[in-house]
């Protein structure tokens, strides 16, 4: 039976639970929020009151304030309530010093049960180890959401992009929406479709990046554009990708590599301020070639300074089937230096690496990654594919090769074309890239060649591009950062959906509202779509 409740009326809060503090002893104040817990001892109830900014003890007494503390004993967890009471400093032997207003709680005197709730699927306090499995409070994300740490961590989201507004806007660039429906742009993952209803048989896609957008933002004389963008992309799913997440999108005209690299140092230290890391005024830089043969990754985290040491010539002789496939086949064979670890068990040097990546080596170390390969082989379909987007420039120096690959029919050494492609990586998390772009018709056409386009699709795809590049498409080129990313390195935390405030799963489904969900036959029908069972 549903319990009396009390209208909020006029009434107003005069704090948040959480910043109050010792000085303010003796103030009435009045509180709102969630019962995180309650504790009854007979003639006195606690509650611990929980708002936003934190949690704040009230305390019911059934001598001074009788009504209150029987209307407390109404309350469970989650139900909203409003108290007027008094700031009062709490016992020696009653201190709380894991609290931040664990000096003092508030001395009810009028309670207002607000709203009464459902005992939560899960506790919304339980230890990070203990919490509820991940789709049971994907599923119920209005309550997962109200866990201090998840509420900090979107808060955290949000003073971020403001920053980034903030710098952008300083550096003069403008921030311009370009559409979400819109034909496919090729970024290298499948596209998310939606059909149209007016066009019969016709399908918009929505967004991977709003690259050609950005820079047709170029060809119109706009110079200098920025975008917090939405990006959808239907790829398989690993543990840091969403479906849809957030990027930083830059791009400017009469851009240099070293311009972009300046641009995005200034904006990686002014964003990591906000969590009081200083990071270096200048990036180091690795070429991709250096960083493979160095550490191993295109994303090296510095932090462990593990640098790779060529194993070939010491294991030259080997018998050891795996070593010896690889020299079989013209490969090398490195290993990593690890001071004192001939000891170390496989499981202990997993525990080691945790180790370091939690608490060891909390430098903040960026770096930039540059002249990635142009293109890549893809041995399933006999293909190359370009590795940043069809958009990127060769090296200068590399164009009369490219040529030669192209015109002369040399396909291979496609494979060994450098382009003006750089990624900013934070701890081994790339947290930004992007490329100086082509900004000639005669090298786009050739990229688009190069990729296996005949002229004809080239034109009934990019025609449009192709036509703009011919009206004086001034020399570009930006970088994007993805905003969950960047978080995720800015503050040590491993899983992507908790820096999202609605995440999907693994599998591109949305746990509370059920998506993607079915149509009605009605719907279908306006849009010409039948669904063909297997
Ligand atoms: N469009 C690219 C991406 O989303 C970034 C860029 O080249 O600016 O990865």
């Amino acid at each position: 039976m549903a319990i009396l409740l009390d209208n909020l009326g006029d009434l107003e809060r005069t704090h948040s639970c959480g910043e109050l503090r010792a000085e303010d002893a003796g103030k009435t104040v009045v509180l709102m929020g969630w019962v995180a817990v309650r504790r009854d001892f007979g003639p006195l109830t606690f509650v611990d009151l929980r708002d936003r900014e934190g949690l704040m003890q009230v305390v019911f007494n059934e001598e001074t304030a009788p009504e209150a503390h029987a209307r407390a004993k109404e309350l469970r967890g989650e139900y909203v309530v409003a108290v007027r009471g008094e700031v009062v400093p709490r016992s020696e032997a009653t201190r709380n010093p894991r609290l931040s207003t664990g000096d003092i709680e508030v001395r009810a005197r009028e309670l207002l049960v607000l709203n009464e709730a459902r005992t939560p699927p899960f506790q919304l306090d339980a230890p990070p180890d203990k919490l509820a499995s991940e789709d049971v409070r994907l599923k119920y994300r209005y309550l997962d959401l109200r866990r201090p740490q998840l509420q900090a961590n979107l808060r955290l989201r949000a003073r971020v992009v403001s920053e980034i507004h903030r710098f952008m806007d300083g550096e003069g660039f403008t921030e311009i929406e370009t559409p979400i429906l819109i034909k496919s742009t090729p970024e290298g993952a499948r596209d998310y479709v939606v059909p149209s209803r007016l066009h019969h048989g016709k399908f918009y896609a929505l967004p991977q990046s709003p690259q050609i957008f950005k820079q047709i933002c170029m060809i119109a004389g706009l110079e200098r554009y920025y975008q917090i963008a939405r990006c959808f992309r239907d790829e398989d799913l690993r543990a840091d990708r969403q479906p849809e997440f957030t990027q930083l999108d830059v791009e400017f005209s009469f851009a240099s590599p070293e311009q972009v690299y300046r641009l995005i140092e200034g904006l990686m230290q002014r964003v990591f301020r906000l969590v009081g890391v200083e990071l270096p005024e200048k990036f180091p830089r690795l070429t991709y070639a250096e960083a493979l043969r160095r550490y191993g990754s295109d994303k090296p985290d510095l932090r462990f300074g593990m640098e790779l040491q060529d194993l070939s010539h010491a294991l030259e002789a080997t018998t050891f089937a795996p070593f010896a496939l690889v020299f079989e086949k013209g490969g090398e064979v490195k290993g990593l230096t690890l001071k004192g670890g001939a000891h170390l068990s496989r499981k202990s040097l997993d525990e080691l690496q945790e180790f370091t990546r939690r608490y060891g080596a909390g430098t903040y170390t960026p770096l930039w990654v540059t002249d990635f390969p142009m293109f890549e082989y893809d041995e399933e379909h006999e293909r190359f594919y370009a590795m940043h987007h069809p958009f990127t420039s060769p090296l200068d120096e590399d164009l009369p090769l490219f040529e030669r690959a192209v015109e002369g029919g040399e396909t291979a050494l496609l494979g060994n074309l450098r382009a003006k492609a750089y990624d900013t990586v934070i701890n081994g998390i790339e947290v930004a890239g992007g490329s100086i772009r082509i900004y000639r018709q005669d090298v786009q056409r050739l990229v688009f060649k190069a990729l296996g386009l005949s002229e004809e699709k080239a034109r009934a795809r990019f025609g449009f591009f192709l036509d703009a590049l011919e009206f004086g498409t001034p020399p570009h080129g930006g970088i994007a950062s993805g905003i969950e990313r960047l978080l995720m390195a800015l503050a040590g935390i491993d899983n992507i959906r908790d820096v999202m405030a609605f995440p999907k799963t693994a599998s591109a489904a949305d746990l509370m509202i059920d998506s993607p969900g079915e149509l009605d036959p009605s719907q279908l029908d306006e849009l010409h779509i039948r669904i063909v069972e297997d």
